[in-house]
């Protein structure tokens, strides 16, 4: 029987020193707060509060807006060598903090040392990727398109961009929308989780002497208050959205009205879709992993196998068997714990109720499948199987530690059926036929398709989805394009 780890001893992550200045971040400094709202920030592992941060208002959101706008034509003027360097700069301070920062952030979020350690790792990862990225950006060739015309392609900053972040990768989702965002020379104005705002916090503490005032701002708050003031801004010209699907349709309806751009990543609902000639111990081992990283909060979570029938019952045993020997437990019970809690007791409340809800509907748990002892809110990791086709588990977005496994009878339906989610995010195919690997994988409409191999990223390569996973890419070039606009300006240069 799975039990959560606990802290052998009473040594905690964090100490009060450690935590950032609850407050908002604005025009270069942490500053007192408009409104006397304030929003408790609670370890999921203990339920306890270990922070307040101000709950924001309008009127915040509007002083920050202020500054991001005055800061920007200055920032935007920048050559990209200099923006580079700042970006590198920040970089070497993540680097340099990273045990501090990871802490604070298994603090937060209840996340395992080791998924933290990723997350800051990948953070300075992506700083490093835009501040090369921007000195070497590339457009059509100059010349002359039209008789004795000679076009010219610019590539201009947007202006100020909102950004609002989820809960589940605080620092990381921040660096990625940061990063390309100053290196496209824009400044913003970001809302972190109002549940894990302390790594976000640590950031803007961390590089504001790195950043002249007003480039980067941070104003605490709840969604439908800061992040709605942020897509309904007048001033603002994009707003870049992490989250569930309702909140993208809320700020994309909202930023409809003043007609800015809209960026969402949003949620999904992976398929792995595994063929009777892949390799099965490989495929099960990946899932133990890319299943229940970051505790299956993961928008990329392997969590919907679709599996042909010859070798189902094998690879449900392989995969009972890898997931029955995760580690589950605080933080802080050492290096060796792999799944943490659940961030908060209304996601804890939401994960039991799609596995109470599946039980019973008559849909079996071959491991896991329910809570663990308290406190924290824990739940085990579990593989719900016989699950019939068109089943809430299988459709709807768990974002726990939780695989459901259903299976198939001929390539057509495995394409049809991993198709039939309302989310594109990510999938993977498992096969070792060649024809088959790239002709599923075309078909399968989801903005990453792994082929043997599920939730491998590299700062390189685009992140991004289709359907109701949102618009827009996070990494690589294509989020420097996203973060910028083209202007063509023609010279005539005949007599
Ligand atoms: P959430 O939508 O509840 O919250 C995300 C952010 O949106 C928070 O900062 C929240 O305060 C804000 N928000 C909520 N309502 C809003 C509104 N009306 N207007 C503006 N902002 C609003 O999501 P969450 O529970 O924090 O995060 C989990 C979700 O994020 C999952 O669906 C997951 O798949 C998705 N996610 C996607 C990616 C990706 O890259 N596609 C990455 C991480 C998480």
């Amino acid at each position: 029987m799975t039990t959560a780890r606990r802290a052998a001893d009473a040594t905690p992550l964090i100490t009060e020193t450690d935590l950032p200045p609850a407050a908002h971040f604005v025009d270069g400094a942490f500053a007192g707060a408009s409104g006397d709202g304030v929003i408790d920030v609670v370890d999921p592992c203990t339920e306890k509060v270990i922070a307040r941060v101000p709950a924001g208002t309008s009127q915040d959101v509007d002083r920050a807006v202020a500054a991001a706008a005055a800061a920007k034509e200055q920032w935007a003027r920048r050559v990209p060598r200099e923006r580079s360097e700042v970006l590198h700069a920040i970089a070497d301070r993540l680097a340099e903090n990273s045990e501090p920062l990871a802490r604070l952030e298994s603090a937060n979020t209840g996340k395992p040392l080791a998924v933290s350690r990723d997350d800051v790792g990948q953070a300075v990862d992506t700083f490093r990727f835009m501040a090369g990225a921007v000195r070497a950006t590339t457009s059509l060739a100059a010349g002359d398109y039209a008789e004795d015309h000679l076009s010219v392609i610019l590539r201009e900053p947007l202006g100020v961009i909102g950004v609002v972040t989820p809960w589940n990768y605080p620092l990381l989702m921040a660096a990625w929308k940061i990063a390309p965002i100053l290196a496209a020379g824009n400044t913003l104005v970001l809302k972190p989780s109002e549940q894990t705002p302390l790594t976000t916090l640590k950031f803007a503490e961390l590089v504001a002497d790195l950043l002249p005032a007003g480039v980067l701002n941070v104003v605490n708050g709840y969604g439908p208050v800061v992040g709605a003031r942020l897509a309904e801004h007048p001033d603002i010209d994009m707003i870049a959205l992490t989250g569930s699907v309702n909140s993208g349709r809320a700020v994309a309806r909202t930023a409809a009205e003043s007609l800015k751009r809209v960026h969402l990543e949003l949620g999904g609902k992976a398929p792995v879709v595994v063929f009777p000639d892949a390799d099965l111990t490989a495929a099960a081992q990946a899932l133990r992993v890319a299943g229940f990283w970051n505790s299956g909060q993961e928008c990329g979570a392997a969590c919907r196998v679709l599996v042909h029938e010859s070798v189902a019952e094998q690879f449900v045993e392989q995969l009972v068997g890898e997931v029955k020997t995760l580690v589950v437990g605080e933080p802080a019970a050492g290096e060796k714990v792999e799944v943490g809690p659940m961030v908060s007791k209304a996601h804890f409340d939401r994960v039991t109720g799609y596995l109470e809800r599946a039980q019973k509907e008559g849909i079996r748990a071959a491991t896991g499948g329910g809570a663990l002892d308290g406190p924290g809110y824990f739940i085990a990791p579990t593989v719900l199987v016989d699950v019939p086709e068109g089943a809430e588990a299988a459709r709807q977005e768990i974002f726990g530690p939780v695989i459901t496994v259903e299976t198939f009878t001929e390539e057509d339906e495995a394409v049809r059926r991993a198709n039939d989610v309302p989310f594109g995010l990510s999938a993977s195919v498992w096969t070792e036929n060649a024809r088959r690997s790239h002709a599923v994988a075309a078909r399968l409409d989801f903005g990453t398709v792994w082929v043997n191999s599920h939730l491998v990223l590299a700062s390189e390569v685009p992140w991004g989805g289709f359907k109701g996973s949102g618009y827009g890419r996070d990494l690589s070039i294509y989020a420097l394009d996203d973060y910028s606009r083209t202007k063509h300006v023609m010279h005539h240069h005949g007599r």
